[in-house]
C-alpha cells in the first residue's frame, strides 16, 4: 500500500489535497498537527480512502505544540470517529492506554505504534521492535535516518525477522531504496508525497515517481532488482531508461539508484538482497574491480567496469562503454558493417581531450584497430602515464593546432550542464575534415558540437554512446536485446 501524507496547514487546503491524494493513494495520512484550524469530523466525513490520523508533537519533529492532554484528546476523537488507524509515538502508548484504552477495545481503529530516529539507524532494531510490539499496538512502525546506503540492509533484516505487520524504512537520500523496494523488504506500506514540495519527511519521493518510474504497484516479493552504483546518482537517467524497458518488455524487474560511498561494504552487504545486476558510474568504475568474483578480459585490460552481472551469486564485471563508443563513432562515419570498422579506424589520427576513465576506455578500443592516438589533458602526469599504458602519444593543449586530427574526441566534462557555454577547444582549431565526438550527453548538443557543425565537421554527441552502453548492459543482465530506438526516445525525453 502507498500512503500519502497530507501536510497542508489549513482545512481548505487539507481537504483539497486529501481529495487529490485519494485518487492515487491506497491510504491517506492526516497530519493533523500541521492543520491550524483542524476540524476532524469534517475531514473524516469527506474521506474516501482509509486514513491514518497522526498528531505528531514538536519533540518528535511534528508541529503540535499544545499539551499532551490536548494532543491525546484529538487522537481520542479520531478513534471515536472510526479512523482506520491512529499513529501513537511509542513513548505515548502508556498515556494512550490510560486515557483511551477502554475506547480502543471496542473500536475498529488500529494502533500504529511508532518509533522515529532522525539521527541514525541503530544496530538494536530488533530490540526496539520487540519493545514496540509488546507495548500493545496493532502495527509497529520503525523509521530511522540512513547515514549510509548499508543502513537499508538493517531495515531489510528487521523486516525479514518481524512477525507482525511492520512499517519500516530509512529517511534521507541514502534511504530512498527502502521506500521504493518496500514490498521486497516486507514493509506493510510505504509513504510518498502528493507532489514535490509536499514531503512530510526527508527522502520521501513523490507518488508520481513511485508509480510511473518505479512501477511500485506491479512490484512483488519476486521482483528482480537491478541498480546504479555511483555518487551522485540522483541526476541519472538510467532508472527511467531501464525501468521503462522492463515495463515495455513485460519483465518483473526494477532498477534503483544506490548512492554509495564505500564500495567494499556496499557489495558485501547487498549480497543479502540478491541484486541481479549493477550499472557502475563515477567514482566506482575502477575501485569496484577488486570487489568482484570475475572480470571480463576487456574490462580487466581497461581497468574499469561499468556493468556487473550476478551469475549464481558470483559478481562478474564488464565494460560496455568501449563498444558503445566505437559503435557511436562508426555510425557517424556510416560504417555499419562490423567487418569494416577495423579498416576505417586503422591509421586514423585521433586526438582525445582528457585522460580519465572515458578517455582511457575509448583509447583502448581504438588501439585495437591501430589508430594513432594522442592525448591532451590538463593534468600532464596523468596524461603521460595513460599514454604509456595505452602505447600512444600525448601533446600539450598549446600544441593542439599543430596536431593532425581526423577524429577529435572530448572526454572531459567541459561543456556539460550547467556550464553549457564552455568548450574544451577553440572553435578556430576545428576544420571541416574532422569527425568530432563529444562524449557529453547533457546537453545533447554541446558548444563543441555546435562549433564543429558550423565548421562543417561530422559530429556526434554522447547520447548514442550512452544508449548503446545501456542496451548492452540490459542484454547482459536479461539475455534480451532491447530496442535501441526506444532507449533513444526515452533518453531524449528525459534529458
Ligand atoms: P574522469 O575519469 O573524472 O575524467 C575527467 C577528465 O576530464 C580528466 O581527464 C580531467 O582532467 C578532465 N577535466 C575535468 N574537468 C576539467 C576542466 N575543467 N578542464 C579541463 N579538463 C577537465 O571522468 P570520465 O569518467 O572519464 O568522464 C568524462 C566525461 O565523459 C564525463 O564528464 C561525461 O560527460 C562523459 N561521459 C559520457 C558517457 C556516455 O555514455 N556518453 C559515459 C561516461 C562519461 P584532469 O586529469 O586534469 O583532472
Amino acid at each position: 500500500m502507498i500512503c500519502v501524507p497530507i501536510v497542508a496547514d489549513n482545512m481548505k487546503d487539507a481537504l483539497r489535497d486529501m481529495e487529490s491524494a485519494s485518487k492515487v493513494a491506497d491510504v491517506i495520512e492526516l497530519r493533523i498537527d500541521y492543520i491550524s484550524d483542524v476540524n476532524l469530523p469534517q475531514i473524516m466525513e469527506k474521506r474516501t480512502k482509509p486514513v491514518i490520523v497522526t498528531n505528531r508533537p514538536v519533540r518528535e519533529r511534528g508541529k503540535f505544540s499544545g499539551s499532551e492532554e490536548e494532543r491525546l484528546l484529538l487522537l481520542k476523537q479520531a478513534v471515536q470517529l472510526q479512523a482506520d488507524y491512529v499513529d501513537i509515538e511509542h513513548d505515548s502508548m502508556q498515556g494512550v492506554k490510560t486515557s483511551i484504552g477502554g475506547l480502543l477495545t471496542y473500536s475498529k481503529t488500529k494502533i500504529i505504534v511508532s518509533y522515529h530516529n532522525f539521527k541514525e539507524t541503530p544496530d538494536n532494531l530488533l530490540e526496539i521492535y520487540n519493545t514496540l510490539f509488546q507495548s500493545g499496538g496493532d502495527i509497529v512502525k520503525i523509521v530511522t535516518h540512513a547515514n549510509s546506503i548499508t543502513d537499508n540492509i538493517k531495515i531489510y533484516q528487521l523486516l525479514q525477522q518481524s512477525k507482525t505487520p511492520t512499517i519500516s524504512f530509512c529517511m534521507g537520500e541514502y534511504g530512498i531504496i527502502s521506500r521504493i523496494l518496500y514490498k521486497i523488504f516486507g514493509s506493510y506500506l510505504t509513504f510518498a508525497s502528493l507532489q514535490k514540495g509536499k514531503e512530510s519527511a526527508p527522502g520521501q519521493i513523490n507518488i508520481e515517481e513511485l508509480l510511473n518510474r518505479y512501477h511500485v504497484k506491479s512490484q512483488n516479493k519476486h521482483t528482480k532488482v537491478y541498480g546504479l552504483i555511483g555518487n551522485p546518482v540522483s541526476h541519472s537517467i538510467s532508472p527511467v531508461i531501464h525501468n521503462t524497458l522492463f515495463k515495455e518488455m513485460g519483465m518483473n524487474c526494477v532498477y534503483v539508484p544506490f548512492k554509495v560511498d564505500e564500495i567494499d561494504t556496499f557489495i558485501s552487504e547487498f549480497k543479502k538482497l540478491n541484486i541481479l545486476g549493477y550499472s557502475v558510474t563515477i567514482p566506482h568504475k575502477e575501485s569496484i574491480l577488486h570487489c568482484l568474483d570475475d572480470v571480463d578480459p576487456i574490462a580487466g585490460k581497461i581497468g574499469a567496469v561499468n556493468t556487473v552481472v550476478n551469475k549464481n551469486n558470483r559478481l562478474v564485471g564488464y565494460n560496455t562503454d568501449l563498444e558503445a563508443a566505437i559503435t557511436t563513432l562508426a555510425d557517424v562515419v556510416n560504417v555499419s558493417d562490423p567487418g569494416l570498422i577495423g579498416s576505417y579506424f586503422k591509421n586514423k589520427n585521433v586526438t582525445i581531450i582528457g585522460a580519465g576513465g572515458v578517455a582511457r576506455t575509448i583509447a583502448f578500443g581504438l588501439k585495437r584497430y591501430d589508430s594513432n592516438i594522442t592525448f591532451v589533458n590538463r593534468n600532464t602526469e596523468r596524461m603521460k602515464s595513460l599514454a604509456r599504458e595505452v602505447g600512444c602519444s600525448f601533446a600539450s593543449m598549446n600544441n593542439l593546432q599543430n596536431l593532425e586530427t581526423d577524429i577529435l574526441i572530448n572526454a572531459t566534462p567541459v561543456g556539460m550542464y550547467p556550464l553549457i557555454n564552455e568548450t574544451p577547444i577553440d572553435a578556430n582549431l576545428l576544420n571541416s575534415k574532422m569527425v568530432v565526438f563529444d562524449t557529453i550527453y547533457n546537453p545533447a548538443e554541446t558548444k563543441l558540437i555546435k562549433d564543429a557543425k558550423e565548421k562543417g565537421c561530422k559530429t556526434v554527441g554522447g547520447l548514442p554512446m550512452f544508449v548503446y552502453q545501456a542496451a548492452e548492459q540490459f542484454r547482459l543482465w536479461t539475455d534480451k536485446t532491447p530496442p535501441i530506438d526506444a532507449i533513444k526516445t526515452i533518453a531524449y525525453a528525459n534529458l
